[in-house]
Formats: C-alpha cells, structure tokens, sequence
C-alpha cells in the first residue's frame, strides 16, 4: 500500500526540465488514482499516476494545461484512456452509496475496483483478502462498481458503491473526484491499496468473494456418475472452430449464410453431443450472456440477456458443480475457472501475450495442475475438444493417484 493522504506517495520527474515534481495532492476522477504535482523550474502542473493497478508498472503523466500525457515505458492503450478521459471530463453526479459496515477506527486504506475492463476490476477487488488476512491494523474501504457490489467480501469496514457501468469505466468524473475526497479527508489521513493486476492465487480465497464453495476435486471421481461440464459463452469473443477449409469428418463445413453466432452455437452443439456419445450420462450446460435459445433441450441454456447479482452467484454454483469449463480466453473465464474442478480453454494467436490472464488458479502439485488446465487453438474442432475433455474426465483420478505416489 501506499499514502494517500494528506500527501500521497508519488515520484515523477518534469518531462521538460528532468527536475522531481512537487507534490500538491491527490485526485481520483475514477478508475485512476492520481497525485496533483507541479514543477519548481518550469511551473508546469501535472496529474501523475500514483503507483496502483496497471499504474504500478507503467505510471504516466499528464500536463494539466495542455493535455498531454508523457508515456515513459511506451503503452499506448494506457496512455489513450488517460488522454482521452481527461479531455471529454465531466462532472456529472453518479449515485454513489455508501455503506458503513463497521466504524473506521484504524488506519483507513482505500482500494479503488473502479475501471473498464471487468476482469481488471475483478482482479483489483481480489486484493482486499490480503489486508483482511494480514492487516487487522487496517480498515478497508471499496470503492467497486455497482455490478461488483455482490463480491465485496464480509470483514471491510466501508463499501463505496459507485452507479457506473463498465461502458463508463474510463470516466474522469470531477464531481465523483469530490465525493472521493470529502469522504477520504474526513478521515485525516488515509492510504492506498496497490492493486495488483494478477493477485496470488494463495492470496485469495474465491469463496469469500462469491460464497460459492468450489468443485471439490476429492469427489471427482465419484461424481463421474454425471459428468458435468459447462461451455461459458460469450458472443464477443466466439470460439471460430476450424476454418472453411476444414475436412468434412470434423463436422458440417461453415457456409457464409451463416454468422459467427450460429456458428458458435453448432460447434458448442456438436462438442456437448460428442461428449455424450462417451458419457451418456453427462450434464452439460451453457452459461453466459446471450439469448437463451436454440440448443437442444438437454442441454441446460442458463444463458441471460442481462447480469444481476442473482445471475452471477447461479452461475457460480453451475461452475463450483462442474468437473470442467470450457471456453473461449477472455475475463469471462475468471469466475469459471476459479470455481470449476478444471478447464479447457480455447486461445486464438492473437491473445497468446496475454495468456493465463484471465485464469483464477486453484494451486496444488504442478503436474496436477497442468492435467486440469487444458489450452488449445480455437481452431479446435468440437470432435477433437470432447475427446480431450473426456480424457481429462476420466483420467483425473488415475493420473493424480500416479503422481501422489512419494519415495
Ligand atoms: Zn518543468
């Protein structure tokens, strides 16, 4: 963690003249946590990322007057979202709740879930166990997105709920910039979480986020008298199967007329009617958002047009009941994986820099670990994913004896 306040801890150099900027402040207009400097040689006043989240490895500077932001360690992306929010700021209220779980007593500390991606606020709120387990000098503070608010977990002393939809998340909001620093100032002095963008698995517990107990692996075995396996579909990052090219024995060749979502649907189709060829027994189930409809009536659509605390926390038990997910790669993939007994994901070429990413581990003996963590191309056909997950099925409990076996 670090100081927030009064003075926050932040080292940044003026880009013009080389000389450690002077520190006036703090301000956070949203998913940015920011300290409010000027320079002594040029007068120059800047916004200077504190060290959080993303800004922990790549901090930025943007020059107040001009706009402009200085990207030292050369990441656009990060740079783009501090520009661009900056220069269509407003300050429009958002409904913002507070909730006063337990008196602040102790040193308050804040860590700021906002952000745009769900998986990044995800990943941040991951970090309160730390200081729930090994900070009772602490009192935590939330400040999370509305559509996290069910994740918070028991133990923090205050929730800060802010109305804002992650099509928000970039938002540089000055009156929600001041609701932050009334309510922080009132306290005296406060600091800040660091956020880690991939907290250690042994740093959390997923079941104090969720309350969904995960898959246990003990009962593996003796849950194969149904097969459970969840495909986690997600409409903006669809599994392609293989190309138009493909030989006919790997399923129906792709025909233009059809879309992308179709085709989705076929391949998810053929995968769960492959499985069940082997295991007749099988409950295989789609979860995830979109239209419930169009699969065969065995198959268990929990699909939603729209998310609500209600929704996740089911899904979750769907997770926690499966042996294992299968998948697309995307942040979609979190929930799932961390409650699942294992995974089989499917990863294009175009996401392999950010492999393991999007993957809540549940650690044990690493070759334990590489059996129930499974990735393939997308090109994967639903012939060949079924009969690697049903290998993964029904060889769980042989390998994992092998392995336990000790001189
Ligand atoms: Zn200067």
């Amino acid at each position: 963690m670090i100081r927030l306040h009064p003075l926050p801890d932040a080292r940044h150099e003026c880009p013009h003249c080389g000389v450690a900027l002077l520190i006036d402040g703090w301000y956070i207009p949203g998913m940015r946590n920011l300290a409010q400097l000027h320079c002594a040689g040029c007068g120059r006043e800047f916004y200077g990322d504190l060290a959080a989240g993303q800004a922990l490895y790549t901090p930025m500077l943007l020059e107040k007057a001009a706009g402009v932001v200085h990207d030292p360690h050369g990441v656009p992306w990060f740079a783009d979202w501090l520009r661009d929010s900056y220069a269509s700021r407003t300050s429009t209220p958002l409904r913002f709740e507070q909730e006063e779980v337990a008196p602040v007593t102790r040193h308050p500390l804040l860590l700021n879930c906002l952000d745009t991606l769900y998986g990044h606020c995800l990943l941040k709120l991951l970090n309160a166990q730390h200081y729930l387990n090994h900070r009772p000098d602490l009192d935590l503070i939330i400040l999370v997105p509305s559509l996290l608010r069910w994740m918070v977990p028991a133990g923090v002393a205050q929730i800060w709920t802010i109305d804002l939809p992650l099509r928000r998340g970039l938002e540089w909001n000055d009156w929600l910039a001041r609701e932050i620093s009334r309510r922080v100032e009132s306290f005296g002095g406060a600091s800040l979480s660091v956020a880690h963008s991939h907290p250690h698995p042994d740093d959390y517990d997923i079941e104090h986020f969720t309350r969904v107990k995960p898959f246990p692996l003990d009962e593996w075995e003796r849950r194969l008298t149904s097969p459970t396996v969840t495909f986690v579909w997600r409409e903006d990052r669809l599994w392609p199967g293989a190309d138009q090219t493909t030989p006919a024995r790997f399923g129906r060749i792709f025909t233009p007329a059809e879309t992308a979502v179709e085709r989705q649907r076929r391949l998810v189709t053929g995968l769960a009617e492959a499985l069940r060829t082997e295991h007749p027994t099988i409950d295989f189930a789609v979860v995830g958002l979109g239209k419930a409809a169009g699969l065969p009536a065995w198959i268990a659509d929990m699909r939603r047009d729209e998310l609500d605390a209600g929704t996740e926390r089911a899904w979750c038990l769907r997770y926690a009941d499966s042996h294992l997910v299968v998948g697309t790669h995307g942040s979609h993939m979190l929930l799932p994986s961390a409650h699942a007994g294992g995974v089989v994901e499917l990863i294009g070429t175009q996401r392999w820099g950010n492999f393991l990413q999007d993957i809540l581990f549940r650690t044990s003996d690493c070759r334990e670990m590489f059996f129930r963590y499974r990735f393939v191309a997308e090109s994967t056909t639903p012939a060949a994913l079924a009969q690697l997950a049903s290998s993964v099925l029904t060889g769980y409990s042989p390998f994992r004896n092998l392995m336990r076996e000790r001189v």
